[in-house]
């Protein structure tokens, strides 16, 4: 490459990074006024049976509708509430409306079907994160066996013993405890033994090319083992095409999450694709 080249692609790496500084500076500022212009709102993504192929549970899935910026990810401010102190209050509104939306939709009873929430590890840790949730569930009437709290890998990191009293707790009041994103983090298959994850999401990353690489079928059928062995649930996220899911309900993963399904649903087309018996 010539000089000129190079130092042409230098400024444009440079001009990029200050857009997208501006970009990330632009977001905090508008987050903060989001939760009270009603613009944090969440979807609903099935979670299927892998033997019945039913819906069995979803995973609240939070958005952001700004007005003129358009929907955003919660990749893109998910990380922004937790550096500027948002996590709290929008974590607790997802939590409230998820337990809310399904039961509309789905009455205690034994056909109810389950709600997964993303729980933040600042969320998880901060020192009222039980007794909220405990009150919420009550006050809304969800039974909480209904409900799945997960938690990514990151989160045991420091505090082990904290993290294990906290679990250990939710789990007394029934709340169940999901591991997501199994794999990617600095995980050590010695949290499995000493914290207790009732279920076990595989990582799509994992999931993506398990068809075609011998490799990546090992990798998940291990876990799967691993899995078992502690008498865990396995969902396999990001599951796109029939092959997949052929290959993974013979590998007897329990439930089945991805685009060859459904992607993330609003409540009302949540609703219509739920048996009508169950309402
Ligand atoms: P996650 O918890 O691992 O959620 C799964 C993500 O994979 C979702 O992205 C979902 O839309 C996407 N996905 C599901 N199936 C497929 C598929 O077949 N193909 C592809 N390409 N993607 C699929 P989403 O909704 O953008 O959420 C991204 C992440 O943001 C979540 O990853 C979760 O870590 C976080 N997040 C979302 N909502 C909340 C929340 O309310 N609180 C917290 N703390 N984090 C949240
Ligand atoms: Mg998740
Ligand atoms: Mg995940
Ligand atoms: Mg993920």
């Amino acid at each position: 490459k010539s000089k000129t080249e190079l130092k042409g692609s230098t400024t444009f790496y440079h001009h990029q990074l200050n857009e997208e500084l501006q970009y990330k500076y632009l977001l905090e500022n508008k987050l903060k006024d989001a939760l009270s212009n009603q613009q944090i709102f969440v979807l609903y993504q099935p979670q299927i049976d892998a033997t019945t192929e039913k819906i069995v549970a979803v995973e609240a899935l939070a958005r952001w509708g700004h007005p003129t910026l358009g929907t955003i990810s919660p990749t893109d401010f998910i990380g922004i509430a937790e550096e500027i102190g948002l996590i709290k209050p929008i974590g607790l509104f997802v939590f409230t409306q998820a337990c809310k939306d399904i039961l509309s939709i789905s009455p205690n009873g034994p056909n109810a079907i389950k709600v997964s929430i993303n729980i933040s590890p600042n969320q998880l840790m901060s020192a009222d994160f039980i007794e909220s949730m405990t009150q919420i569930t009550d006050e809304i009437g969800i039974q909480r066996c209904r409900i799945t709290l997960e938690i990514t890998e990151n989160v045991m990191l420091n505090e082990l013993g904290k993290t294990y009293n906290i679990l250990t707790e939710l789990k007394k009041r029934n709340f169940c405890i999901s591991l997501d994103d199994f794999g990617t983090g600095f995980s050590s298959l010695s949290y499995l033994n000493m914290l207790p994850f009732d279920e076990l999401k595989i990582d799509s990353c994992f999931i993506n090319n398990i068809t075609v690489n011998e490799q990546s079928k090992t990798l998940v059928k291990s876990i799967l083992a691993i899995s078992d062995a502690y008498k865990m649930i396995t969902v396999a996220e990001g599951v796109e095409r029939k092959e997949q899911l052929i290959l993974l309900q013979s590998l007897g993963c329990h439930l089945i999450q991805g685009f060859y399904f459904d992607k993330p649903l609003t409540l009302a087309q949540l609703q219509k694709k739920l048996p009508k018996t169950q309402s």
